[in-house]
């Protein structure tokens, strides 16, 4: 979209960003075009495409959507988070240093701790980012990469994104933030000076648990050579979201701003509810960036809107019961990922996490009585009777 977009609201902009009725038919809704190839009119001489994995007008109107959603100079459509994630890797050159928070998807740490440092001679460090000190330490002159999430998975902890992009501008590094948690609804890392923001679309932004999908997005301060470079990797790599998830991610795009504002209002009320009955119900640790008592809850009033709508909790009884109170709820399905409509509750020890050795786990306080909640958008009142039925038995 051309000039207006940044002024309109992201109510708004989650609707219209990137997208005009059709030219040729009118049709509100933009059309899907599934073709790998385009016809050329000469030599040199096409439309703006030629081959559907160098660009794609379905692919190229979602883009254009998340770019203004984040804020950024452009983003790029992935078939999934780790495919995005390990499209920016493909930035650094062999055997550079990354520091990388210490409380991340587990799947990101596999991708840096297990592949990248293979193939690529990557060097990673990871270290608790809301631990600035520790982080000044970590990162040096020879550091080319920050990567963080916040509010960070499982543990919902947060990082002081200001703090970070200081820290990175001071010793010349790149800075990534996984906004998977937050969506641009809640949380606006480029508009705070974070280079690159990166999702899993797959969880909140398509939001119906129905399709993978990945995206990345570009601070309007990265040089071009940034830019060019990663649609130049994304194309190497061949790391492309096909035409027919496009849509159905433009479409659930919709709908955001309505899902993230029903998400965050009913995390807030079972976060207060469990908070009011912990001794009752048999929570040892409630940890939600919501609660006046979470470690980095006046950051996160600072930097989100809102606090997502994830919530960690561990339980008395140890494994067996964290076991148990999963398999007596009823609306929450017991199963990986978050960010859908439906409610989910997961055991991050021996499911998201499960990578992640032992002893680092249990440093970090991902014990086997933890369970991780994504709250839906059902009504709060059903959760929350099941929740009770569930931690009461
Ligand atoms: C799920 C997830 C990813 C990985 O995304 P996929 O779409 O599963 O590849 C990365 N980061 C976070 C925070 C996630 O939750």
């Amino acid at each position: 979209m051309s000039s207006r977009p940044n002024q309109l609201a992201i109510e708004t902009r989650v609707i219209h960003a990137g997208q005009q009725p059709d030219p040729l038919t009118g049709a509100v809704v933009q059309p899907i075009y599934t073709a790998s190839t385009f016809v050329q009119d000469g030599i040199g001489k096409n439309k703006g495409y030629m081959y559907s994995r160098s660009g794609n007008p379905t692919r190229a109107t979602l883009e254009a959507c998340l770019a203004d959603l984040e804020g950024g100079r452009a983003a790029y459509a992935f078939p999934t988070g780790l495919s995005a994630a390990a499209t920016i890797l493909e930035l650094m050159d062999a055997g550079a240093h990354i520091v990388a928070h210490h409380d991340v998807y587990g799947g990101i740490y596999r991708l840096l701790s297990k592949v990248r440092n293979r193939s690529a001679g990557l060097k990673v460090d990871f270290v608790n980012f809301a631990d600035v000190a520790a982080l000044r330490r970590t990162v040096t002159a020879e550091t080319r990469l920050l990567w963080f999430e916040t509010p960070s998975n499982p543990l919902l902890e947060i990082v002081d994104i200001a703090e970070v992009v200081k820290i990175a501008r001071e010793r010349g590094a790149l800075t990534v933030c996984d906004n998977t948690f937050s969506s641009p609804c809640c949380q606006r890392p480029l508009e705070m000076g974070v280079d690159i923001v990166m999702h899993s679309a797959t969880k909140f932004l398509n939001g119906h648990s129905d399709l993978l999908a990945g995206v990345v997005a570009l601070s309007n301060s990265v040089p071009d050579d940034l830019a060019e470079q990663l649609g130049f990797l994304q194309n190497s790599v061949g790391a492309v979201l096909d035409p027919v998830s496009c849509a159905t991610l433009l479409r659930s795009l919709k709908t955001l701003a309505v899902r993230m504002d029903r998400h965050v209002e009913n995390a807030a009320r079972i976060a207060e509810f469990l908070d009011r009955n912990r001794a009752r119900l048999g929570i040892e640790r409630l940890i939600f960036p919501g609660l006046p008592d979470h470690p980095g809850h006046e950051i996160a009033r600072r930097q989100m809107k809102g606090f997502g709508s994830m919530i960690s909790f561990a339980v008395s009884g140890g494994q067996a019961r964290a076991n148990q109170v999963a398999q007596n709820l009823d609306l929450f399905a017991y199963a990986v990922s978050l960010g859908g409509v439906e409610s989910l509750i997961q055991h991050p020890a021996s499911m998201t996490h499960k990578v992640v050795p032992l002893e680092q786990r249990e440093k970090l306080g991902i014990t086997d009585n933890l369970l991780r909640v994504s709250v839906g958008i059902e009504n709060a009142a059903d959760l929350i009777a099941d929740l009770e039925r569930a931690l009461s038995r």
